[in-house]
């Protein structure tokens, strides 16, 4: 969005990341191994739940990149558009604002896109974007046969960005080039020879809270002290952080607010609420054959409904890979010795629990914290989609192409039963959205134009301004936001 504005635009952009630059092999490389050098390191928020009700009362750690890119230099690189339902359901949101119709999104996913192979719905796809699509270009044996059991079981092989998500599987679209190389934010659009000179990075650079007086947003102020003015603000820390940042600043639910000994400036009740986050469990098996080996965390998945939900959107993903290394846990593996493994990862696709994110100051002179709870598995519903999604896993590892890679079940095995393995093993697939909505209510933090109700010259463009979380991994519809950004921006 920073390229795009400055593009579009005489005036001078400055973007501003509290991590550094990422111009480092383990931010451009795609192989598994450059993730885990990425996780838990400075590049990484690494930020904690409260005790989860829905998950015996577990801390959930949830990796955020904190590196130019965000996520997008941290993350396991698959990239999905949503259902298209997802889309209608936001446009209706939005008051019918066009630049959140489906139509409007499609526009979006063209220019950004730069599909590198053909998925079965060519003309749907875009071709000259900066963000560059392909599927991983060695999959493993295993990955394969995943898809064949899938076809047995009657699911069409597909393109699941194309003109319909719902029981679709294929290889994966992951955000890598033809060198496989990650098709970051930061690589795609902040390095080489041509950014424009009218945009400014400045990496390392913390911001503490934004400038308010009289309605109006002057600027902000870093954690070192220096205060930086400007016209306009977009606030883009990702939805954990951009809530925060709102907070601080005095925007927000009036009443938590001042009991965190936060002045109010503008009372914005949905400031932090409607989180909503994706979960992973892994569903492993031993395998009797070499499944093969793989370069990314998934390789292939199926798009499917649970029938528990009412909606038409596809509520369960199940993500598969060739198992990796030291991935499942030493308890599923007492005797040790795991030589050849497959994983299969469900991943509750539109879970109906909400959390928030509140602030707590401790002290006068503690600074202020914030209570991040995403309410896992607090709607029993949940758990149920998620029990099926375990199911069609395995119905999945029983069909006869996959007989050879799924041998003993290792978790949950015979160890615990589904519903207990979920509440002890599910964690966060790291995709938190919804805190800073866009809507046409009142009551809506961001009006669809991506402007904070209640203050001037201030917008937020980030994965908090969804209404709701895409059916499938969230960063390809967050980039369509940033390019519907830069066109409303911009005028
Ligand atoms: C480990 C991991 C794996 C994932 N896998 C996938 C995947 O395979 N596919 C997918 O679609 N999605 C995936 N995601 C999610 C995806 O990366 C995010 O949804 C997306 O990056 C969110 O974009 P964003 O712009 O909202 O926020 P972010 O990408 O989080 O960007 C926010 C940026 O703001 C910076 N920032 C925050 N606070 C401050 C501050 N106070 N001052 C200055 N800078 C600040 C951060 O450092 C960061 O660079 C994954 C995420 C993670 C962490």
């Amino acid at each position: 969005m920073a390229r795009g504005l400055a593009e579009s635009t005489n005036g001078e952009v400055l973007l501003l990341e509290a991590g550094g630059d990422g111009n480092e092999p383990r931010f451009i490389e795609s192989g598994i191994e450059n993730l885990f050098q990425s996780w838990f390191t400075e590049s990484d928020w690494q930020l904690k739940t409260t005790p989860q009700v829905g998950l015996d009362n577990r801390e959930v750690l949830i990796n955020q990149g904190k590196v130019l890119g965000g996520g997008t230099a941290i993350n396991a690189m698959m990239y999905l558009r949503g259902s298209r339902h997802n889309f209608h359901e936001w446009y209706e949101i939005s008051g019918y604002d066009e630049s959140w119709s489906p139509d409007h999104f499609q526009n979006m996913f063209l220019e950004l896109e730069s599909c590198l192979g053909d998925y079965g719905e060519d003309s749907l796809r875009g071709k000259s974007g900066r963000i560059k699509i392909s599927q991983p270009p060695h999959p493993s044996a295993s990955a394969s046969a995943f898809l064949e059991s899938c076809q047995s079981l009657g699911y069409q092989r597909g393109d699941f960005n194309g003109s319909d998500q719902n029981e679709r599987c294929d290889y994966m679209q992951l955000i890598i080039d033809n060198q496989a190389k990650r098709s970051s934010t930061a690589n795609a659009f902040l390095r080489g020879d041509d950014l424009p000179t009218n945009l400014t990075i400045r990496c390392n650079t913390d911001v503490e809270s934004l400038m308010i007086e009289n309605g109006k947003c002057l600027g902000i102020c870093l954690n070192s002290g220096e205060n930086l003015l400007g016209e306009n603000v977009v606030l883009s820390a990702g939805a954990l952080q951009s809530p925060a940042l709102l907070m601080k600043s005095g925007i927000g639910p009036k009443a938590e607010l001042e009991a965190a000994r936060i002045s109010c400036q503008v009372n914005s009740p949905m400031v932090g609420k409607n989180l909503t986050d994706h979960m992973r469990v892994m569903l492993a098996y031993r395998s009797t054959t070499d499944p093969g080996a793989t370069n990314f965390l998934c390789e292939a998945a199926l798009f499917t409904r649970s029938g528990l939900n009412a909606g038409p959107e596809t509520d369960l993903q199940i993500n598969f890979s060739a198992g990796v290394d030291g991935f499942v846990a030493e308890e599923f593996v007492p005797d040790g010795g795991l030589e050849h493994s497959v994983i299969f990862v469900p991943v509750l696709g539109r879970p109906r629990s909400r959390g928030s994110i509140v602030p707590k100051s401790i002290s006068d002179n503690e600074q202020i914290t914030f209570e991040i709870n995403p309410g896992y598995l607090e709607d029993a519903k949940d758990l149920e989609v998620y029990k099926k999604g375990l199911e069609t896993a395995r119905q999945i590892a029983n069909s006869e192409a996959m007989k050879p890679y799924c041998g003993e079940e290792l978790c949950p095995g015979k160890h615990f039963d589904d519903a207990d393995y979920l509440r002890k093993y599910a964690t966060t697939i790291w995709h938190p959205v919804g805190t800073c909505a866009i809507g046409s209510s009142e009551k809506a933090v961001c009006r669809p134009d991506f402007s904070v109700r209640g203050v001037e010259n201030l917008s937020v463009v980030d994965g908090s301004v969804l209404p709701s979380i895409t059916s499938g991994n969230p960063q390809g519809a967050i980039f369509a936001i940033a390019f519907s950004a830069i066109k409303r921006l911009s005028h």
